[in-house]
């Protein structure tokens, strides 16, 4: 289901980390176990009351070396472009400025619901200071301090009334919802468009329903798909758009609402740092994922080179081994049509549900030709495995002591479930719980 979004905005120092972090507080959903993925966190998950929501911190996109007004001017625009409801921070002890002011005439224009909060109250005495920011002309100013934690309750109240009303995109688990990311220029957009012409949408943005307009419809094999944020992957020519951070941006919005995540690399310049950011944050967000090399046509093909450059690809994703990659061309649509079919493949990996007998007979036969590992003396006993969920397949392994449990004996594991079950494209996790 889509969640709202609300966006922190204002200039340098008035304390937007800080409040994005206090806000978040553990809850990031953000797993940050992949080795060699840098995590600034600029987007997290917040849950108010029984609300949740997604965050940004506008702070966090850098477009680098323009001068301060032209900084926030664009953070603005993001928040515009991104959020719905804009959290507005100025800072209390430093009065109305004129890039506050220059910040205010953005929003002002752009008529997103925008709630005022005044950072570094830090106490009740400081509350006069807030009267000034009136002037502004976004209502009632909300005093908070970010170090202190006040007043974040009340501000959240009322950013929480001005949520669209998202509760009927309930969506449908009929449908495979998929995105396509990947780095600036890899040919993101250039594949929806090919797929959406090739595949003749049926249905695209249908007035009066509650479908997302941003998102596309496609109908083959007797399977409903929906390219998630098509509009937002279409749309160009921002001057942030071509950096880092509101890459990865985008890819978490898109990454957040999809079944299958496809990862888009580019055979003509090859693998790059930033392309593992990116994939990274769709492993950890448990999503099925298929790698896309696009621009195929660009290479000279020898027999070899596919192989050399699966072989670069396994070799630098290597917590994708499960992802099947596919080598095609948006541009001459070489190989275009095998896509649909391998979304839909590892769809049904990742809703796949093994029955609890037939998953503990192939652990049984698994550990009758290797025994569990004894750690200090004591043995690693496995009682039975269950799955406990789909999307992606969650099993639970119950044993004597959960300690005994290495890494190396759930990979072991793992390993042996994909043998057996297949599971192309999704990740798997295992866990292991007590049970004498
Ligand atoms: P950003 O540039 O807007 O993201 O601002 P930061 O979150 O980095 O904060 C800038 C500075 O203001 C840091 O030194 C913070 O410790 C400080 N700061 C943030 N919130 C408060 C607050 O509520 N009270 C006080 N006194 N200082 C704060
Ligand atoms: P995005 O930023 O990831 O959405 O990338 P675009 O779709 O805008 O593509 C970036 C550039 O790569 C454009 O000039 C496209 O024409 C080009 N491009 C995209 N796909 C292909 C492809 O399969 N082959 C070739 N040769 N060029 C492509």
């Amino acid at each position: 289901m889509r969640k709202a979004t609300v966006a922190i905005v204002g200039r340098p120092n008035v304390g937007k980390s800080t409040i994005f972090n206090r806000l978040i507080g553990e809850r990031v959903s953000i797993v940050e176990d992949t080795p060699g993925v840098t995590r600034d966190r600029i987007y997290a998950e917040v849950e108010w009351l029984t609300t949740r929501f997604n965050m940004i911190d506008t702070g966090g996109i850098e477009v680098s070396d323009e001068p301060l007004l032209t900084k926030i001017r664009h953070q603005a625009e993001i928040a515009i472009d991104e959020a719905d409801v804009i959290i507005f921070l100025v800072n209390g002890k430093d009065g109305i400025t004129a890039a506050d002011e220059e910040v205010a005439k953005i929003l002002y224009k752009s008529k997103k619901p925008t709630v005022l909060a005044v950072n570094k109250i830090d106490n009740f005495e400081m509350r006069d200071q807030i009267y000034e920011f009136y002037a502004l002309g976004f209502g009632e100013p909300f005093p908070i301090s970010g170090t202190h934690g006040l007043g974040l309750g009340d501000l959240l109240d009322e950013v929480i009334t001005h949520f669209p009303k998202l509760e009927d995109v309930e969506e449908d688990d009929e449908v495979i919802y998929f995105s396509v990311i990947g780095r600036p220029n890899v040919g993101k957009s250039s594949l929806v468009n090919a797929i959406v012409n090739e595949e003749r949408v049926i249905v695209s943005n249908i007035e009066g329903t509650t479908r997302d307009a941003v998102d596309t419809f496609i109908h083959k094999d007797n399977q409903d798909f929906v390219i998630i944020d098509t509009a937002g992957i279409r749309k160009r020519g921002k001057v942030y758009e071509s950096t880092e951070k509101y890459s990865v941006l985008r890819a978490l919005r898109a990454i957040d609402r999809s079944d299958v995540v496809l990862v888009v690399l580019d055979a003509e310049t090859g693998i790059r740092e930033q392309d593992k950011t990116i994939a990274g944050y769709a492993h950890d967000a448990g999503r099925a994922i298929v790698i896309v090399v696009n621009k195929w046509d660009m290479i000279d093909r020898t027999e070899t080179s596919m192989q050399e450059f699966e072989d670069k690809i396994r070799n630098q994703f290597q917590f994708l081994d499960y992802a099947p990659i596919i080598f095609l061309s948006a541009k001459t649509k070489k190989r275009l049509q095998r896509l649909i079919p391998i979304i839909k493949l590892v769809s049904e990996s990742h809703t796949k549900r093994i029955p609890t007998n037939v998953l503990n007979d192939v652990i049984m036969d698994a550990l009758a030709m290797n025994p569990t590992p004894t750690v200090k003396g004591k043995r690693l006993k496995i009682l039975y495995t269950t799955q406990v969920a789909v999307k992606p397949p969650t099993f639970v392994v119950f044993v004597n002591e959960p300690e005994l449990m290495h890494f190396s004996f759930k990979r072991f594991l793992e390993n042996r479930i994909r043998e057996s079950f297949g599971f192309t494209g999704t990740p798997i996790h295992i866990v292991a719980r007590k049970r004498s």
